[in-house]
């Protein structure tokens, strides 16, 4: 590495909600800039104002913070290249396009959207399946190439709207040295005359994207391989701009894939799985629809961060949990690999439940107390901590440890039937009305003490041990579902315990009835 300050940005434009493919670049960026030292810039791409979605910007802010990628300069944070908004920036830009005007490099183009269709239908006739601007028809356009001097004055001052195109240079091999893809080589002859600057009075992103980079002193270029079509014509900016010896390293990050791995990952594969594309929810300003994010979802930011950690990166060993620290810690781009990475939505649900049963009691504790209270239920922390422990082994989110426990915050309303007819037989009831004699005894009500008075309880009565168990937890719980029966009671406690079983011998027995009649 050499020795200057690792400086990297992560660009987005702000025309809709982040996807998590763009959540995993922003990951890349902020794990490379923390690895090196270095500093990790946000920078707002919005010159495409016709693209404008509102709220996406704060979107994006929201998202990287859950994340817990923070940022060394931004828009919100400032820092000495602000400002961090293209928008803002628009005086800047002219001026290099311009500049590449001059040197030859570039130049006007008056033509209208008429022209431009006539063209790409006049090339079509001859055989041409994707018309582009380019050498071959240029020469036959409405721009300053075929223009006089005074022609072009007078166009200009005339005020017909105009755009800037780049001359893309003949039969040219132009190299791209990315990290991931090795070398890139690209032959200018197959490139278009790109759109530089708008008649809007807007850069395109091609030149605002290099303008920035450049200005903000950036030395790696990481982000999505949909942009890799892109970086001929930015090597050859920086190299007409003047600026040859300092364009950024290139790192063109894998495609994120549909689970079976047929295309790219899109919102619809989502709604058809059952599963988020975006980190948070997100409402369209226009339709209202709101999409599923990971947070809502239930996802914690350390497992969320993991997971597309592992999308396109890996560590080399068979270690798959990792904190934000050890990431930083472990990353390089070296580990980056080019195939695109399939979405497992299943994967996604395993590390989640990696991280609920790892955390810190407390902090499960707390977040199902959090859950809870949105049900109006209100028990001690201890008591809470205690349920958590016992079904966390079970759930995936913190909402599922609901599904494993409400039990231990409300007695069972019903009975599961099925399981009342094939397991209650006729003797059932009589032996847990004995059973409860031998509960309504003891002095102790440990887990450990209740084993041990049923199974000196079964001994006596020359029974199996499932004769008794599956009829007391359909009492205490309503269904045979859940952790070691014993825990559970022990946790109830005593006077909840007899008075479930109480309950449910009066209400099974009706069942009995109701299935026999
Ligand atoms: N504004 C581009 C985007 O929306 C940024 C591409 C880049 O990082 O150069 O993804």
């Amino acid at each position: 590495m050499e020795n200057k300050e690792v400086r990297v940005r992560f660009a987005p434009s702000p025309t809709g909600p982040l996807h998590i493919g763009g959540v995993r670049t922003a990951l890349y960026n902020y794990l490379f800039a923390r690895h090196y030292g270095g500093k990790m810039i946000l920078r707002i791409e919005d010159t495409d104002q016709s693209r404008f979605v509102p709220g996406a910007e704060e979107y994006i802010n929201e998202a990287l913070k859950w994340c817990g990628i923070d940022l060394d300069e931004s828009s919100g944070k400032g820092g000495s290249y602000a400002p961090y908004k293209q928008s803002e920036r628009k005086e800047i830009y002219r001026k290099y396009a311009e500049q590449l005007i001059e040197a030859g490099y570039a130049y006007y183009a008056f033509d209208t959207p008429e022209e431009l269709e006539e063209m790409r239908n006049r090339m079509k006739a001859q055989g041409v399946s994707t018309p582009q601007y380019d050498a071959k028809v240029r020469n036959s356009m409405n721009n300053s190439i075929n223009l006089s001097p005074d022609q072009l004055q007078k166009k200009l001052d005339s005020g017909i709207p105009n755009v800037i195109r780049i001359l893309m240079p003949d039969n040219e091999e132009i190299h791209i040295n990315d990290i991931i893809r090795e070398d890139v080589y690209v032959n200018s002859s197959q490139l278009d005359d790109k759109v530089l600057f708008k008649s809007d009075g807007m850069p395109t992103y091609h030149l605002a994207n290099v303008v920035d980079d450049h200005l903000m002193e950036i030395t790696h270029v990481i982000r999505g391989e949909e942009w890799l079509p892109s970086a001929p014509l930015h090597v050859l900016l920086y190299k007409y701009l003047g600026w040859e010896k300092d364009i950024p390293q290139f790192a063109h990050l894998p495609l994120l894939l549909k689970p079976d791995g047929n295309g790219k990952l899109s919102k619809r594969d989502g709604d058809r799985l059952g599963f988020p594309v975006f980190p948070l929810n997100w409402t369209d300003p226009q339709s209202g629809e709101v999409s599923s994010g990971y947070r809502e979802a239930g996802y914690f930011p350390e497992s969320f961060i993991n997971i597309l950690a592992f999308l396109g990166w890996n560590p080399g060993t068979t270690q798959e949990i990792f904190s934000i620290d050890e990431l930083i810690k472990e990353f390089s781009l070296e580990r980056v690999g080019k195939s695109g990475s399939k979405f497992d939505p299943e994967k996604a649900k395993w590390y989640n439940h990696q991280y609920l049963v790892s955390k810190d009691i407390k902090e499960i504790t707390s977040l199902f107390q959090e859950f809870l209270k949105t049900k109006d239920i209100s028990y001690n922390d201890d008591y809470v901590e205690k349920v958590c422990e016992l079904v966390r082994e079970r759930a995936n989110f913190i909402k599922d440890l609901w599904d494993q426990a409400y039990y231990f915050f409300q007695a069972p309303t019903s009975y599961d039937e099925k399981l009342v007819r094939k397991k209650w037989k006729e003797h059932t009831s009589g032996l847990i009305s004995e059973l409860l004699v031998e509960f309504e005894g003891t002095e102790s009500f440990k887990a450990e003490d209740l084993h041990t008075i049923v199974e000196q309880f079964i001994q006596k009565k020359e029974i199996g041990m499932g004769q008794v168990m599956i009829a007391l937890r359909l009492t205490l719980v309503g269904s045979g579902m859940g952790p070691d029966l014993f825990a559970v009671m022990d946790l109830l406690g005593k006077e909840e315990v007899m008075n479930r079983i109480n309950t449910g011998l009066r209400n099974i027995l009706n069942i009995g009835q109701g299935l026999k009649s």
